[in-house]
């Protein structure tokens, strides 16, 4: 399995969109993987999670064909995860599509509040875009994946899910915008017994201790990770990545956070980041 990181930030990105902050100058002066845009990944160039408004950004800079990706899966309705004002852009004239081609949108039913007044009468009617409303702990075939829904600690307005994917032979799980996992996470993987080969965690506030609930600090992550390994649904094999940074975090420029990460065996995520899995 493939898995592409293509935005890696919180809402804002880092460098923030309007902001001198210590962390977004410094961001700004070492470039490369100090820059983040907002969150969105892939996978076997062919299933997206996330759709934000940096995707066309996205496409240009790590030469991403939407037309090999059949499905989309969306983790929540903030704007750094869903924007909807590109189903526009799907529209002929605005996009050249082969004779049926399509996409599918996946998510909860939040998500599917938010998608759907884009496509109604318009996109679903030309058989363009698709919107399919998943439920929790309730696994379903996307594209070929087997791809599980769990509840997010997160505004509950927004939808919240995230993901654990499966191509049959490996397991990804890809997890921001939560707060530490719900009970009942830890109880489905209690009784389904999952193997993780690679773990991505929400790190919003990186090194600043948490005051808030919705997300996570590098501490929640290796609280995860910690209790993953002692129930035997991940190993010394897991790759364990720190993903989703805001500027509000601590020691959250990527060159600053790396090494970090790396006493603890963690990776940190950077736009365009490519693991085999
Ligand atoms: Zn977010
Ligand atoms: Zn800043
Ligand atoms: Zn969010």
């Amino acid at each position: 399995m493939k898995f592409q990181y293509l935005g890696t930030a919180a809402a804002e990105g880092i460098p923030a969109l309007v902001c001198n902050c210590e962390r977004c100058v410094r961001s700004r002066e070492i470039g490369g993987r100090a820059l983040r845009t907002r969150s969105q990944a892939i996978i076997d160039d062919k299933l997206l999670l996330d759709f934000p408004a940096d995707t066309v950004a996205h496409t240009l800079a790590h030469k991403i064909d939407l037309i090999k990706v059949t499905d989309c899966i969306i983790t929540h309705t903030h704007s750094d995860h869903l924007y909807p004002a590109d189903f526009e852009m799907f529209r002929p004239g605005f996009a050249f599509t082969p004779e049926g081609w399509h996409m599918t949108f996946h998510g909860s039913t939040r998500v599917g509040e938010k998608i759907l007044p884009h496509l109604a009468g318009k996109l679903t009617d030309m058989n363009i875009v698709y919107f399919e409303e998943v439920e929790t702990y309730v696994p379903k075939n996307i594209g070929g994946y087997t791809v599980t829904p769990l509840k997010a600690i997160h505004d509950p307005k927004s939808g919240p899910l995230f993901y654990q994917i499966s191509d049959g032979e490996k397991t990804v799980l890809y997890a921001n915008d939560t707060n530490y996992f719900d009970d009942s996470v830890w109880e489905y993987w209690e009784n389904t017994k999952p193997y993780f080969n690679m773990v991505s965690l929400d790190c919003t506030n990186a090194c600043k201790p948490l005051t808030y609930i919705g997300h996570m600090s590098f501490a929640e992550n290796l609280k995860v990770r910690d209790r993953m390994l002692e129930m035997g649904i991940a190993d010394k094999n897991t790759k364990f990545i720190s993903n989703h940074f805001s500027h509000n975090g601590t020691n959250v420029v990527y060159d600053d956070f790396v090494a970090i990460a790396a006493k603890e065996g963690f990776l940190v995520s950077y736009d365009g980041m490519t693991l085999d899995i």
